[in-house]
């Protein structure tokens, strides 16, 4: 059987940006964008907090969950390493609420590789998620791509879902390259594992991906929400083409407090978002979370 010929698509950007993609014949509507049932929420507490701290707001954000309507978002926290454990105990009559992440995750399956922790150790304490190519670790640790690409592996090949976060430094942006670069880290990390992502089940998002402006993220600076939405616009008319099957969603982070989550949040493209500091306090996240349960899909 001969198949039908592949029309390359082109799109202009507010920003002027042209993105030409090569869609699949079997996209009729490259721009139509199945919507995720739900808004993702992940709190990555990076290396802060006492387990007291921890705890608290574990118990007060799972409080929060079982007051608000079911299924209208779904809410992940990414805590420090030695507190996992100890969280997935407290969550476990809760999961359908609240979910672990783990903030990183070792790109080897096990072996010597001294403070390293692999994938089957992050399954034994209920992680589901990890978060990958942070730009905390892409910068500190030196994180490569080929580096990144075995981190989505482990976490692919242990049922984990990867959450790959994508950014540009001020210096991309202001030279205006933003859609593309990101667009490239995207391609970069995802050609070499789209078989592999295209055999998991359509039903479970089989990847995340957190479009994380470098300059955005802290700061309290954040993009216009003209220039978020080109970006995720962009980024998703790229993971349509890559993961015909699957809806990936496709979470903003940097700077997101409860002061601008309403109106990201309800941005077209806008899946859900990836919280840092608003993510380590009651006052900040619950009120963020409240702003999720009220976007409509
Ligand atoms: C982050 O580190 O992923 C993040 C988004 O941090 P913040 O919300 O503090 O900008």
């Amino acid at each position: 059987m001969q198949e039908k010929e592949s029309k390359p698509f082109t799109k202009k950007f507010k920003k002027n940006y042209t993105v030409s993609i090569k869609l699949p014949y079997f996209l009729e509507s490259p721009l139509k964008r199945e919507k995720t049932p739900m808004k993702y929420i992940i709190g990555n507490w990076k290396m802060n907090l006492s387990l007291k701290q921890a705890e608290a707001l574990t118990l007060g954000i799972i409080q929060f969950l079982k007051e608000t309507p079911p299924s209208s978002f779904s809410c992940m926290i990414a805590p420090p390493f030695p507190f996992l454990e100890r969280l997935h105990t407290l969550i476990t009559h809760e999961k359908d609420l609240l979910s672990l992440a783990a903030q990183d995750i070792s790109a080897h399956e096990k072996g010597a590789f001294t403070g390293e922790v692999s994938a089957s150790h992050l399954k034994e304490v209920g992680v589901k998620a990890a978060l990958i190519g942070h730009s905390e670790r892409r910068l500190y640790h030196k994180e490569t791509e080929p580096l990144l690409r075995q981190k989505i592996l482990q976490c692919l090949s242990h049922d984990l879902i990867p959450v790959l976060c994508l950014g540009e430094s001020l210096e991309i942006r202001r030279a205006s390259k933003t859609v593309p670069f990101v667009l490239n880290q995207l391609h970069e990390m995802c050609q070499a594992l789209q078989e592999m992502l295209i055999s998991k089940p359509s039903s479970s998002p089989p990847l995340m991906i957190a479009y994380e402006p470098l300059w955005a993220i802290g700061t309290g600076c954040i993009p216009s929400l003209d220039e978020i939405e080109d970006v995720h616009n962009a980024l998703s008319i790229a993971l349509k083409t890559l993961f015909p099957k699957h809806i990936i969603p496709l979470l903003y982070g940097g700077s997101v407090t409860p002061l601008n989550s309403s109106e990201i949040l309800s941005l077209p493209h806008v899946d859900g978002a990836l919280v840092g500091g608003a993510s380590l306090s009651l006052e900040t996240f619950l009120p963020l979370l409240s702003s999720a349960s009220l976007v409509n899909r």
